[in-house]
């Protein structure tokens, strides 16, 4: 018996949990819940994570967690209770399989069996923004390597546990060479560790045009955070309906399952609802638990429920499906089918012991690393970088000077291009000259002068070589 947290959430939450429940509890898991509040009510009452301190308690004991969709109210001050979970709970993996159910869900992608494993806690999503000028906001993307190594790992993991043939990286690491070519980077050292599975690398913009077009090319996609946000979403769509595809959010302690859908507050309390997708999230979750035979069980029965047309309203089609069901009715189907499989649609044989090997993370040992400059980037209104060129000239000393200013990132000294817009945010990098070092005192007294000099400096980031590789990129143009 496993002690499991549940939450019934908002909209048609309810609805679509009382379905789930029935079913599995039927295809006889093994489970006693724990029942707490989130969502709606809670941000109303005045709790802006939407969820109780009690509730946590709760979810860090039980460890799994199955949570239907919620409301975010409307209006400044809420903040989403599905990021904070996953970071609060270090759930660093979000798994979503988008499979095509042809020919009894409309899709143009007949032959569609995605998983997308993508990373959930770092990224743009780290929520680090800052205005630094007038003009110009700015927000960070922190990726680390801990974060890349446990999420391509987990991909190759369940590539090797779901019998998955190959696995696909997606990053912009023609551009981001530094973050994005961690994450890839990354991928090739760790894919060598499983030869049996083919691997491959594309660019995301024409992996992801590629995946809209061709998706039976792919088999697990592993990528960063917002990347995987878009392009799950996409995928899921293109397979049959949003509200089909479930998800998993997986950490090295707690793990939570939930649709990938929200709470339709539209259809709520009018038995309209399509369960699957909290379904499919609680199959997910039976084997993450061990309950392979019954998410198994519970799989083969909604595939031949569907195979045999008892469709609700969202995926109904006249002339394909038999018969237009509530949310109530869907359940009792699949209840019935407990213990058959689909004949068209591919039945699922789960691995007794799908359990995913999952080393804690080791540190590397440190680099040798050395400051061999600074960027510092001020706030300046005029248009001409080579009056501020001078102005910040007169920064340099006897060990650092002024080698490079940029804006948005583009090389605007020396050398610019007069027809290269620039706003109100440049970045002055400084770099030692002959064979003078640089320290952290130099670039306190850079900062002093600056303020002598009546220069406005917002940041600064100091460059860094790691091992004699260089830990910064080079100005555009540069
Ligand atoms: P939504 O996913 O709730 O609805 C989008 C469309 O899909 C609607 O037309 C809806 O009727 C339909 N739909 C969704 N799930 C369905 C199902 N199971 N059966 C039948 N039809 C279904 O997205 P939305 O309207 O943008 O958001 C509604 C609320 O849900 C918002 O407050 C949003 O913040 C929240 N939300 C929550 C989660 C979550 O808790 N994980 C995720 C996304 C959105």
């Amino acid at each position: 018996m496993q002690r499991i947290t549940i939450a019934k959430g908002d909209g048609i939450g309810p609805e679509i949990m009382d379905a789930t429940l029935e079913i599995i509890k039927a295809a006889g898991a093994q489970l006693e819940y724990d029942e707490i509040e989130v969502g709606e009510k809670v941000y109303l009452s005045g709790n802006t994570s939407g969820i109780a301190s009690e509730s946590w308690d709760i979810i860090r004991r039980n460890k799994v967690f199955l949570k239907a969709p919620i409301t975010t109210p409307q209006g400044g001050g809420y903040k989403s209770l599905n990021v904070t979970t996953r970071k609060f709970l270090g759930l660093y993996s979000n798994v979503r399989p988008c499979v095509s159910l042809h020919p009894f869900v409309e899709t143009k992608h007949p032959k569609m069996d995605i998983v997308i494993v993508r990373e959930n806690e770092e990224d743009l999503y780290a929520g680090i923004e800052h205005q630094q000028t007038d003009e110009v906001v700015q927000c960070l993307k922190i990726i680390s390597r801990p974060g890349c190594e446990k999420i391509v790992r987990y991909a190759f993991e369940y590539a090797k546990v779901y019998g998955r043939k190959k696995v696909t990286c997606f990053t912009k690491d023609n551009i981001m060479k530094q973050s994005d070519g961690l994450f890839h980077q990354v991928f090739d050292e760790i894919a060598t560790e499983y030869p049996e599975i083919e691997n491959e690398h594309w660019i995301i913009d024409i992996g992801a045009a590629k995946m809209s077009d061709t998706p039976e090319v792919f088999d697990v996609i592993v990528t960063l955070n917002l990347y995987g946000d878009v392009l799950s979403d996409i995928a899921a769509q293109i397979a049959g309906s949003v509200g089909l595809a479930g998800s998993a959010n997986i950490g090295e302690e707690c793990a939570m399952f939930e649709a990938i859908h929200g709470s339709a507050p539209r259809r709520a309390g009018q038995n309209l609802a399509n369960p699957s997708g909290l379904l499919e999230g609680a199959v997910m979750m039976l084997n993450h638990i061990g309950q392979t035979e019954i998410a198994e069980k519970v799989q083969n029965a909604w595939l031949k429920t569907i195979e045999d047309g008892i469709h609700t309203y969202d995926i109904f089609k006249e002339g394909i499906s038999k018969q237009k069901v509530g949310t109530k009715e869907f359940a009792q189907a699949i209840v019935a089918n407990l213990g058959k499989k689909p004949s068209l649609l591919k039945e699922v044989s789960y691995a007794k012991e799908a359990v995913l090997n999952l080393p804690k993370y080791v540190k590397k040992p440190a680099a040798k690393k050395d400051l061999v400059g600074v960027d510092i980037f001020v706030h300046w209104n005029g248009t001409n970088p080579d009056e501020l060129a001078e102005k910040i000239q007169k920064l340099n000393n006897d060990s650092v000077k002024l080698s490079m200013i940029t804006n948005r990132g583009i090389k605007v000294w020396p050398d610019g291009f007069s027809e290269t817009f620039c706003t109100d945010h440049w970045r002055c990098r400084f770099k030692p000259f002959n064979s003078h070092q640089i320290d952290k005192q130099s670039i306190i007294k850079l900062l002093l002068s600056a303020i002598d000099n009546g220069i406005d400096s917002i940041k600064t980031e100091n460059l860094y070589e790691f091992d004699g590789k260089p830990g910064y990129s080079l100005g555009q143009g540069q």
